[in-house]
């Protein structure tokens, strides 16, 4: 993994030397998905589309922790040092044959979760919760630390099997798949786009990292029922946010 890095932080270990980043070398698939992949990725878990990159999107989690939340930085080391517990996922949607996938990765103990959103097809247009934030993909910009850096981007190589099902049309055994993860430092929001071994990023997937500074007991102060943006009454609560299990509308406790 290469990685433009941010303020204040050296990059942890788990990131590779830095290396040139290829430019596109072709132009981009004009990929459609099958009615029966659409079918087949409205009835599959978020862990069955994540799951291959679950462990990617936690370790970039992990490494900008501390840019986005000040301070964090030496807990989530210790976390990480002293256990080999890995970051759970949970699939809000799942089993609700739905075509957008609500589901978080992280950690209870760190209280440090990553909430995130896709759907299948290139776009998510249409109401969405105001954490999804249209990221470039490009320019990469500088590598090395800069201190002016408002966003963070890294990207790894990956199996084609671990991207497959977050494409339109699954790519082939020996593609050059990669993983490109970037975050705005201001919104805490960013995107997860893949590379399906063409050279063209596509975005996939939004996330937003949330940490919430006053993590209470559960107990809520305001109690909403109906989720904002699409309506429904599927609310999720965790310690110190709710999350729309159905669009991932987002309410951090105060
Ligand atoms: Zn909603």
């Amino acid at each position: 993994m290469s990685m433009h890095f941010g303020p204040r932080d050296a990059p942890p270990s788990w990131f590779e030397p830095a290396e040139r980043i290829p430019q596109p070398r072709r132009p981009a698939l004009t990929a459609r998905p099958e009615p029966s992949r659409i079918a087949e990725w409205g009835s599959a878990t978020c862990d069955k589309i994540v799951g291959g990159i679950r462990g990617g999107l936690w370790r970039f989690t992990e490494g900008v922790a501390d840019v986005l939340f000040p301070g964090l930085g030496p807990t989530v080391g210790a976390a990480r040092r002293s256990t080999k517990w890995g970051p759970s996922l949970v699939g809000l949607n799942d089993g609700r044959d739905a075509d957008v996938k609500i589901g978080l990765v992280g950690s209870e103990n760190l209280g440090l979760w990553t909430i995130f959103r896709t759907r299948l097809g290139q776009s998510d247009l249409g109401p969405r919760p105001v954490w999804c934030t249209d990221l470039a993909t490009v320019p990469l910009g500088t590598e090395g630390i800069n201190t002016e850096a408002t966003a963070i981007t890294g990207i790894e190589d990956v199996k084609p099997t671990d991207v497959g099902r977050l494409l339109l049309a699954p790519p082939s055994a020996d593609a050059r798949t990669r993983l490109l993860l970037r975050v705005d430092v201001r919104r805490r929001s960013g995107i997860v786009a893949v590379d399906a071994g063409d050279g063209v990023w596509q975005r996939r997937l939004f996330f937003t990292v949330v940490h919430p500074a006053r993590r209470g007991d559960g107990h809520h102060e305001t109690y909403r029922v109906v989720c904002p943006v699409c309506g429904r009454r599927r609310l999720a609560q965790f310690r110190g946010f709710d999350v729309c299990s159905d669009c991932g509308w987002l309410l951090t406790q105060t």
